[in-house]
């Protein structure tokens, strides 16, 4: 979401005048966007704005922080960090340029969040011309997740009006692009108010996009049209992003996730039933106040049970202005997180592996989206269900979509031999 938005920020800069330089020694203007979602991330950010600043030698230059760190510091990350000239919150953006064009005499700040505010009509500049694009259609989220900042950050749920969607996706073929990811906090409780997010997967491949993908749909809004939509379109990719947080129904009812282990698991053998190629992730987080051993247990459980293709796994960080944070002690000490992130780490390598290994000698399906980094014959590229295969080859695959033959796996990758 945040790769989408930094390009809409390039956009909006480049309509007004500017050009992208290659390093922040020659840059007038620095610009950093952030993620809020876990403390690390926000002092990770700190850190680095610090770090430029010893290219701030002259007044000339202006750094600003745009994105959730803002929108959750405010004045505090003005008041810790002297060199930044201004910040301003995900839904201020659209006055980048006329902030830029004022004096900047004092330091400025906008992080009202603005409800309406769904950046139509503004140019996204992609840097890297990848043949796979993210699509924001939706803003904000109305869940409140005990531990989530989100809300808190990005404001209330909106969605974009499908027909703006569906002309972005044809800019974007207009662009060679040949796959889109839609993106949105609940994915799939998009609604414009004639539309659900069902119908718009079935109009997005109205437009002869070959490979849809979408993150990060949620399980309560999980419906059957949706299913049918992924099972029976054939541009939507066999990959679903279907974030379980943890295997008790206790810790979810604590985090207010909205469903049980027990509604989680008959989803995903929905989910497998009605396409059984299917690769199923997930986002776990482990250490959630009050989590106590057999509670952690459950997840490992409930991991081998779905046999997740790959996850997403976090220790807990409690996040200022978050229900959990002011109701609960974080009472697992970060040892305790780290070695239940390790046991998680474990068994999902394990898990990975066998799902990788059922794709060896068999043929799959890929668009190459960049370079490998061992030579200048190496391409990298993703089957259907997201599984990165690396291939050689002396022609430019760059956006192809090719046949190969999968002739070994591993953890994070594959090998294939392209098919004559
Ligand atoms: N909207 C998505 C999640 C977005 S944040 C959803 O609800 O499914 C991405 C992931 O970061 C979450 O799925 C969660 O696993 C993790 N995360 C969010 N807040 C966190 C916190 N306070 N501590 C640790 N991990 C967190």
């Amino acid at each position: 979401m945040n790769v989408r938005d930094s390009e809409l920020v390039s956009g909006i800069l480049m309509q007004a005048g500017c050009h992208l330089v290659d390093s922040a020694e020659s840059a007038d203007i620095i610009l950093l966007n952030t993620c809020a979602v876990r403390q690390n991330a926000e002092q990770r950010v700190i850190g680095r704005i610090n770090h430029l600043s010893a290219f701030k030698n002259n007044s000339s230059k202006t750094i600003g922080v745009l994105g959730c760190v803002p929108q959750h510091m405010g004045q505090d990350l003005l008041d810790s960090v002297p060199s930044i000239d201004f910040i301003l919150g995900p839904d201020s953006y659209r006055c980048l340029p006329e902030i830029l064009d004022s004096a900047l005499d004092r330091r400025y700040a906008m992080c009202k969040l603005d409800k309406t505010e769904l950046y139509e009509g503004l140019p996204h500049h992609r840097a890297e011309k990848s043949p796979s694009a993210f699509v924001t259609i939706m803003r904000g989220c109305n869940r409140m997740c005990t531990f989530c900042v989100v809300p808190h950050t990005r404001g209330r749920e909106r969605s974009r009006k499908s027909e703006d969607v569906i002309d972005e996706v044809r800019r974007l073929i207009d662009d060679d692009v040949k796959e889109v990811i839609l993106l949105g906090q609940t994915v799939n409780a998009y609604q414009d108010g004639t539309t659900r997010f069902d119908r718009l997967l079935w109009q997005v491949a109205e437009t002869g996009i070959p490979r849809i993908r979408f993150t990060s749909p949620h399980p309560s809004f999980f419906r059957e049209e949706e299913l049918e939509a992924i099972a029976e379109c054939d541009a939507v990719c066999e990959w679903v992003h279907l974030p379980v947080q943890a295997g008790n129904s206790d810790v979810l009812a604590r985090m207010r996730r909205g469903y049980t282990i027990e509604e989680y698991i008959d989803i995903t053998h929905r989910i497998r039933d009605r396409i059984p190629r299917v690769a199923l992730t997930t986002d776990i987080i482990v250490g959630f106040p009050g989590e106590s051993e057999e509670q952690f247990e459950d997840t490992l459980s409930l991991m081998a049970e779905c046999r997740f293709d790959s996850s997403y796994y976090f220790k807990y960080s409690p996040r200022p202005g978050t229900y959990a944070d002011r109701a609960y002690d974080d009472d697992v000490d970060d040892e305790e997180k780290q070695r239940r992130l390790e046991r998680v780490i474990e068994l999902q390598s394990e898990l990975t592996v066998s799902s990788n290994q059922k794709f060896e000698g068999r043929t799959a399906e890929i668009l190459v989206t960049g370079r490998g980094d061992r030579g200048p014959d190496q391409w990298l590229g993703r089957t259907r269900e997201n599984k990165i295969v690396i291939v050689e080859s002396k022609e430019d695959l760059l956006g192809a979509m090719v046949d190969v033959k999968i002739t070994g796996t591993g953890t994070w990758s594959m090998r294939g031999e392209l098919k004559r």
